[in-house]
């Protein structure tokens, strides 16, 4: 048996593929991206595509599978999505050279990018509307930080974020991909995982703060870092982290980055994870866009509005004047109605500047992406002149500002681009006429020989007496003659065959050159690749020069994307009836005739009206918690969920559809629910219902808004009860918080009378003929009963059962009602939280514990760890 070798092109692969550990190796062959061995199997089966095998590796079959490179771009994206991380190693040099070299010689390929979820940039592969992040999260000593970018428009932001907040800051940005430090992984995993986020380990120099400063310096070409403003040693080994990424994935390629921004964590409303799921703001609980608050109101005409809207919702402010100046260009929009519907056609002609500039500075963009700037430049002129007006709000004036003073470049691409040019620069053809003289030279040549070649044609016509005789094209061949085989004897006999030269029989043509078509060939080739160099110089030239203006053309797209986000809540507040709220410092919180817009959109639909209810949370004015009663399918949870949005909306610097709305500053946004089922994440549904809330009892603080939808219901009755009644009393007395409290726990009603800041309401029903209407009117008081029979014939429960139910309940009501008020007594001999009785629930009721006075006695510093550890045993007797 032969010696099993190893191939040379082989040896290559494995090569390549032992320095890109973790990834699909993409390895070019042609006109395929071939993939190998393992890889082959795990592509095949996630692309749904055919295994075959080539060749064999030491002494056995090597399976493989390839994709056309022509559509990679969606095989592509299909593995990214499942995980995969892919890299792609192409020829870098013509095969033709490595032939020269020998035989045996394989082409010189490397690998020229790594494509993962966190670093995509191209159209095809982006949702357009959506931002996709890239995280990194590091912690040096006793600091941490997040940093975080788009490579495909450039934002670049920081800020600190200890462990515990990591959570909540991911779910908000909702990354594709995090980078963490190796050592951090096992912190981190089950974070970002929760997020189905690709969580990605690199080694600890990447996060060396030390180089990370060097890095950015390098990158921003800044002597310091504190040009930019100062940030920690955290900070700065996270941003470090994220450029040493992308400078492993590009390939020393670096994405056109912002100068990085520091986000500041108390500018903005805090909206848990938990809270973002529940109330639906970007995605819905199916899963999908639709159905969530982001689709229901998102009326933005650009890509750039787009991603705005969803950073607003995602992060609402609670800087009032931020806020009050977005609510007054809304205001100015929408008194200008017409002129405002006139400005969104002017804003839907704008394409996506941000990628296109994104593109170019990777090299992975072309022709069409400086015609997007261009145009997106022309568009910017004519909506900055619309708003130049002497009452233009400085939010919208500032904005206008940022889209003039683009001419240069503008003129510079009008006249060197065609009016739509091809996507790719490979091909020429997209450098205006008029633009460049030597250009316009080559090109006359090359557009000339093609007429001369028109005119040979004719002339070989009359000579041969073939008036079928053709001269044409193929890439295989060149220019070549043509006539059908029947003219073949007399073209290959002389007189004839002196000139025409045969070069191929097909089964009916012949096909002949000559000397004179083979010259004109040469000259129009050489003019055609004379022109394509030109216009590739060109490209680079004009690629350089939209990179001098990249910051500008940021500027202006950055303008675009929050004019176009005043205008959809201008559009959205005059075509559903949305008004302006008053957002201020106080702790008001009144709705006059709220709703959802969300559950409001889905009734429309089926041509039901939704019926407005009121909410007033003021603390001392007005209760500051709402108690709220009512069976169900009456409403409870849209009520609880459409104050929560109201509040959302108002601070994401949007109308809100209401009446009339009075907001105090939410500082901190609370949702939850029993017992969501979360089968998902194995665990059980009380424990997380019970986790979700503690985390509310520790953090809400008194500007909070919390709704808490059904607490308790996720275990037997009176532990529910006692649960739920505990929490509010914990809301009531230590967070000092609004809040909307549902349950349907009827015993808790009492609790309005114990505690002033707590009100009963319900969502009415009526009973006619032993059915139950929903009036979905939420009045003052507490529900008499829960309906649940009823509720359950509307649902379909087969009659009999019905009837014995209500039999049943009959039964029971009627022991209660003998036995006397047994159950109310229990109630009203519950000792109240003790919390609420003390106004600062940091004090403690009781003086220090033993325990406590011993640790105080102790000081750590001059303790040998012997010493430390008889302590602890000392500490552990005295409980
Ligand atoms: P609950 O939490 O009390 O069980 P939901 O809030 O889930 O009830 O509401 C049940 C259904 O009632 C909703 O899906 C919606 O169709 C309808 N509904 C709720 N509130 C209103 C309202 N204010 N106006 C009209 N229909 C409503």
């Amino acid at each position: 048996m032969a010696e099993p070798t190893v191939t040379p092109m082989m040896a290559q692969f494995l090569e390549i593929k032992e320095a890109n550990p973790g990834a699909l190796l993409f390895y070019r062959m042609g006109d395929f991206y071939e993939m190998f061995f393992d890889d082959a199997v795990a592509a095949a089966a996630a692309l749904d595509i055919a295994l075959t095998k080539r060749g064999q590796h030491l002494g056995q079959d090597i399976p493989m599978c390839g994709v056309p490179v022509h559509a990679a771009e969606g095989y592509l994206l299909t593995l990214i999505r499942k995980g995969f991380r892919v890299a792609i190693a192409e020829q870098l040099e013509d095969p033709a050279e490595a032939k020269k070299r020998g035989s045996k010689s394989v082409v010189k390929r490397d690998v020229v990018r790594l494509v993962t979820p966190g670093t995509l940039t191209e159209e095809s592969l982006l949702e357009a509307r959506r931002h996709n992040f890239l995280a990194a999260w590091s912690e040096v000593r006793d600091e941490a930080a997040l940093a975080w970018v788009d490579i495909s428009t450039g934002d670049f932001r920081v800020m600190p974020c200890p462990l515990s907040r990591l959570g909540p800051e991911l779910a908000r940005l909702a990354p594709r991909e995090v980078l963490v430090s190796e050592v951090k992984e096992p912190d981190c995993a089950e974070i970002v995982s929760d997020l189905r986020a690709a969580l990605t380990p690199m080694a600890r120099a990447s996060f060396d703060s030390q180089g990370a400063e060097s890095r950015l310096c390098g990158l921003f070409s800044v002597g310091s870092l504190d040009a930019f403003g100062t940030f920690s040693r955290a900070e700065v080994s996270a941003m470090g982290a994220i450029v040493d990424y992308l400078d492993l994935t590009q390939r020393g390629k670096l994405p056109l980055l912002r100068r990085p921004v520091r986000e500041e964590a108390g500018g903005l409303m805090q909206i848990d994870a938990a809270t973002r799921r529940n109330l639906e703001l970007t995605q819905a609980l199916s899963g999908g866009r639709e159905g969530s608050l982001l689709h229901a109101i998102d009326r933005t005409v650009t890509a750039g509005g787009a991603r705005l809207l969803e950073r607003r919702i995602s992060a609402p402010s609670r800087n009032l004047p931020q806020i009050h100046a977005r609510h007054e260009s809304v205001r100015f929009l929408l008194e200008q109605s017409l002129f405002a519907s006139d400005l969104r056609s002017d804003l839907k002609r704008c394409p996506d500047m941000d990628r296109a500039l994104g593109r170019l500075a990777l090299d992975r963009g072309g022709p069409r992406d400086m015609a997007a700037i261009r145009n997106g430049l022309g568009q910017a002129l004519l909506i900055a002149q619309k708003l130049e007006r002497n009452d233009t709000p400085a939010l919208l004036a500032n904005g206008a500002k940022a889209l003039t003073g683009h001419d240069e470049l503008v003129a510079l691409l009008d006249a060197a681009l065609v009016a739509e040019p091809p996507l790719l620069a490979r091909d020429g053809g997209f450098i205006a006429p008029g633009y460049h003289e030597e250009l316009d030279e080559t090109r006359k040549l090359r557009d000339e020989g093609r007429g001369v070649i028109a005119r040979l044609q004719a002339e070989y016509v009359e000579q041969t007496g073939i008036s079928s005789l053709k001269i044409k094209h193929n890439n295989v061949l060149g220019y070549f003659i043509e006539c059908t085989s029947t003219h073949a004897d007399k073209m290959l006999a002389a007189p004839l065959s002196e000139t025409f030269i045969h070069r191929q029989t097909t089964a009916n043509q012949v096909r002949f050159t000559t000397v004179v078509l083979s010259e004109l060939e040469t000259r129009i080739l050489n003019a055609g690749n004379h022109a394509l160099e030109i216009e590739k110089r060109l490209y680079n030239s004009l690629k350089r020069e939209i990179m001098n203006h990249a910051a500008s053309v940021n500027e202006a797209s950055r303008a675009l994307a929050e004019i176009d986000l005043a205008a959809a809540f201008a559009d959205l507040a005059a075509a559903e009836s949305w008004v302006e709220p008053q957002v201020d410092a106080s702790r008001a919180f009144e709705i006059e005739a709220g709703r959802h817009p969300v559950v409001e959109l889905a009734l429309k639909r089926s041509g039901e009206p939704f019926i407005a209810n009121d909410c007033a949370l003021t603390p001392g004015e007005t209760p500051a918690i709402w108690l709220l009663t009512g069976p169900n399918m009456a409403g409870k949870s849209t009520f609880l969920r459409q104050n929560a949005i109201i509040a959302l909306l108002a601070q994401a610097g949007s109308f809100v559809p209401a009446r009339r709305a009075h907001i105090g500053l939410v500082s901190q946004l609370f949702s939850r629910v029993g017992a969501a089922d979360d089968l998902a994440r194995g665990r059980s549904t009380f424990m997380v219902e019970m986790v979700e809330t503690a985390a509310i009892l520790n953090q809400a603080d008194d500007r909070a808004l919390v709704i808490l939808d059904e607490i308790g219901r996720g275990t037997a009755t009176y532990d529910g009860l006692s649960i739920a009644w505990a929490v509010m009393e914990h809301l009531h007395g230590a967070n000092r918080c609004r809040a909307l409290f549902a349950t349907h726990y009827h015993e808790m009603t009492a609790l309005s009378a114990k505690l002033d800041g707590v009100e009963n309401a319900t969502v009415a029903v009526k009973e006619w003929d032993g059915e139950v209407i929903f009036l979905h009117e939420v009045h003052k008081g507490a529900a008499d009963r829960s309906y649940g029979v009823q509720v359950a014939r509307l649902a379909g429960l087969p009659q009999s059962v019905v009837e014995r139910a209500r039999v049943v309940l009959d039964a029971l009501e009627k022991g209660e009602r003998e036995s006397g008020s047994q159950k109310q007594a229990i109630i009203d001999d519950l000792p109240l939280f003790s919390v609420s009785n003390t106004p600062q629930p940091a004090q403690k009721p009781t003086g220090p514990s033993a325990v406590e006075l011993r640790l105080q006695e102790l000081i750590p510093d001059e303790m040998t760890p012997r010493e430390a550890l008889a302590a602890l045993y000392d500490l552990r007797g005295l409980l």
